[in-house]
């Protein structure tokens, strides 16, 4: 290792800011893997058990995905050369935003390159300076930094609690800069680092009550929950009170890339209002037509398959670890240990038994809220949620 002595000062400077992280059991690395995206991973040439991926179908390595990826770098190149709006729009991008519409039952989609981008390129497309964004205390760090981003009014409630969010409605409904001033709420349906459920009826009844427009992110919930697999908002029939339906094809779709449903008209302003839209590069051709191949697939009785073998796994895991599971069943097991080095030395001591889990810590959650979050796929067997069990057991949290 080269010493800070020998350093030029800019890489000495940044190489105090590292040790910084490292110090307060923060600092973050890359573990290459040199096998597919799957439950099984080579990590240093061995086998591990991967419980740490959101490819919660096992999708992300499925032959139909592949294929159609292939097909499409066959038809339509390697890249898109160009912004959707500059060099026209690749049919495949059209094609999976139909498909995506359909699927979600709404008028329109539009795919941005990733999830990140499309809360981005959405919140600051809808509301700006004048308007208030109320927000749920637990949202992903996108919605909060396009909520930074778009320079409205900033209010969070706490996590879940519609008490606090009609306190919130209350005072942004007297609060407003201008008569024509929004107000929009923004909520996860099922939360990335927690696996609870947001209340989304009776979220949808209050936003009514108040006027507000509603933005749903469903990135943990699409392709898994509900009879039909569109996930938590449609599961429990209020879609149509939900103005703006969010999520991204990168998790149970097992592609890439991320999407806005609503109506014709969001989607024709988002086309020429969101930045991250407008100003990036489409994504490779490929991704769309991986996604709308897992969105097919997702609404086969295959999907109907891989869902029941991915709550079945939920349920083998309950059934063997009740102290350590959520409710209601998730396949989001958060493990909290709170202090960060303790929740590093837990993931160390399951890699050393090759199971792979990873430990979640600020910024990804709070400080002091440091966890092992463990995800459970369809791609697990019986056996293999088994092996977590005992490893997890051994643990001391
Ligand atoms: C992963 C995630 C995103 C971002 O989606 P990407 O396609 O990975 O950029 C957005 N919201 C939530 C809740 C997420 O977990």
């Amino acid at each position: 290792m080269v010493s800070c002595g020998d350093m030029n000062p800019f890489d000495a400077e940044l190489q105090r800011r590292l040790e910084a992280l490292r110090e307060q059991g923060l600092r973050r690395e890359l573990r290459r893997v040199d096998s597919p995206a799957a439950a099984r991973i080579t990590i240093d040439g061995r086998t591990h058990l991967n419980f740490s991926s959101n490819d919660y179908l096992g999708l992300a390595n499925h032959p139909a995905l592949k294929e159609a990826a292939i097909r499409a770098v066959e038809q339509f190149g390697a890249g898109a050369g160009a912004s959707r709006l500059i060099s026209g729009s690749l049919a495949p991008f059209h094609e999976l935003e139909e498909t995506l519409a359909a699927f979600k039952g709404t008028e329109a989609a539009l795919t941005f390159s990733t999830g990140y981008a499309a809360a981005l390129g959405t919140l600051t497309a809808l509301v700006g300076k004048e308007d208030i964004l109320i927000l749920d205390k637990l949202v992903h760090a996108c919605i909060v930094d396009g909520a930074r981003l778009c320079g409205a009014t900033l209010r969070i409630y706490r996590h879940n609690d519609l008490n606090d969010l009609e306190e919130k409605l209350k005072w942004a409904t007297k609060n407003r800069p201008q008569a024509t001033s929004r107000i929009l709420i923004v909520t996860e349906s099922v939360f990335s680092m927690d696996g609870d459920a947001a209340p989304l009826r009776d979220l949808v009844a209050l936003k009514e009550r108040y006027g507000a427009w509603l933005m749903v992110d469903e990135a943990h919930a699409t392709g898994l929950y509900g009879p039909r697999r569109r996930g938590l908002a449609d599961t429990l029939g209020v879609s149509r009170g939900i103005e703006i339906q969010m999520g991204t094809l990168g998790k149970a779709l097992g592609a890439s890339g991320g999407y806005i449903c609503g109506s014709r008209a969001l989607v024709d302003l988002l086309i020429n209002q969101a930045r991250s839209f407008i100003f990036s590069t489409a994504p490779v051709p490929a991704a769309a037509a991986a996604g709308t191949a897992a969105i097919h697939l997702v609404q086969s009785d295959t999907g109907r398959e891989l869902q029941e073998r991915l709550w079945a796994r939920v349920a083998e895991f309950s059934a063997a670890a009740p102290h350590l599971s959520p409710a209601p069943p998730s396949m989001i097991l958060p493990i909290v240990f709170g202090d960060e080095t303790r929740a590093l030395q837990a993931a160390d001591t399951l890699r050393g038994q090759h199971l792979y889990v990873t430990a979640i810590r600020y910024p990804s959650v709070a400080r002091g809220a440091a966890r092992l979050r463990v995800t459970l796929t369809a791609a697990h067997t019986p056996d293999d949620v088994v092996k977590l069990v005992a490893a997890l057991n051994l643990l001391t949290p």
